[in-house]
């Protein structure tokens, strides 16, 4: 009798690291008649073992698809993947699935993401996106959350449903075609505004930046990518280009980010960066950005491509260097010192737009 035979399938998840989406097959094998049935999984710690088969067990009897099987799950992360596992509720969605999906489902190019909650719900896990789009398979994940919706609207790739009922009839059912995902990169505009306090130097920026509307489809993507990540939504829906400033006391990874988010560098992505006071930020933290824009990534992985970066600074410490009304109290050395802090700027790239210039003044 076939139905009393061992049955074992393959199913894929995935693990994250920083920017990279790692594949996690899934072995299952599947004894059937035994009325009370278990389920045994190796390959992640103990503790998470336990909490996904609770979920796991609840969810399937809240789709009323009992277990009346021995279920026998082998994840195989990659080694340095392994550590990624505890707490980590992105499996649940996978082994539950292998474990109810009808004999004549094959999972073949799909990958499954998701925590279950014990009514049989699936929620998101940050970062499924990521997964679609490196793994290049058709993704089954649980529903979108705003900053994703951008996203599903323009990509037959992910598969996003609420419940896992409505997976198995999915699963049943039809297929979804993928599309091309083609993220591009173009180098950014770099200016550094030079200017006395009060001139408005940041609003402008925050104007001009109304001009990047992300309206093309592959940009929306790419935005709903990173903010799915960062767990936020995208400015406006995706209709807005992003217009990121942090504070010069910016963390490394708030502006670079760590394994976990995508800092602002990447947030910016297709709209404005602005550095306001510039010369205040770190050397070595402005040197990594720099690093990171010429190479079009962080360390992580991240994306660090926005369509400007906008750099702003006083023509001197106290600000008021050349300023036809007010007095500058700096010496010649402090003034010195201050232009030097610019260095890394002109190194950099950063066409100097002076609105202390005296050509400048006469034209006002
Ligand atoms: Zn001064």
């Amino acid at each position: 009798m076939t139905t009393t035979e061992n049955r074992t399938r393959m199913i894929h998840s995935a693990l994250r690291n920083g920017f990279c989406s790692v594949d996690t097959p899934i072995e299952v094998t599947l004894s059937p008649g035994h009325p009370h049935g278990a389920i045994s999984i190796d390959g992640v710690p103990h503790a998470a073992a336990r909490e996904i088969t609770v979920r796991v067990r609840a969810a399937l009897s809240a789709m009323n698809a009992p277990l009346n099987t021995l279920a026998y799950v082998r994840v195989m992360p990659q080694a340095d993947m392994h550590r990624k596992l505890a707490g980590y509720s992105g499996l649940d969605l996978p082994i539950a699935l292998a474990i109810a999906a009808a004999p004549d489902v094959n999972f073949l190019g799909m990958l499954a993401v998701g925590e279950l909650a014990l009514d049989g719900t699936v929620r998101s896990v940050r970062g499924t996106l990521l997964h679609a789009q490196h793994l290049q398979r058709l993704l089954i994940c649980g529903p979108a959350q705003p900053s994703e919706a951008a996203y599903y609207q323009h990509s037959l790739h992910v598969a996003s449903l609420e419940s896992a009922c409505s997976m198995m009839s999915y699963l049943r059912g039809g297929r979804i075609r993928p599309t091309e995902m083609n993220p591009s990169a173009v180098s950014p505009v770099k200016q550094l505004h030079i200017g006395w306090p009060g001139t408005g130097r940041t609003s402008q920026a925050r104007r001009d930046n109304d001009d990047l509307a992300a309206s093309a489809a592959t940009k929306r993507k790419d935005l709903a990518l990173v903010y799915n990540l960062a767990g936020i939504d995208m400015p406006d829906r995706g209709r807005a280009a992003p217009f990121r400033a942090p504070h010069h006391t910016v963390s490394r990874a708030g502006l670079l980010g760590n394994a976990q988010s995508p800092g602002e560098a990447t947030l910016a992505l297709h709209g404005t960066l602005l550095l306001d006071e510039a010369t205040e930020f770190p050397l070595g933290l402005l040197e990594s950005l720099f690093a990171a824009l010429r190479r079009g990534h962080t360390e992580n992985g991240y994306p660090v491509q926005p369509a400007r970066v906008i750099a702003t600074a006083h023509p001197c410490p106290c600000g008021y260097h050349g300023h036809n009304a007010r007095v500058c109290r700096c010496s010649a050395a402090q003034i010195a010192a201050h232009r030097k802090r610019l260095q890394p700027l002109h190194d950099n790239g950063f066409a100097v737009i002076d609105n202390t210039q005296p050509a400048e003044q006469a034209a006002k």
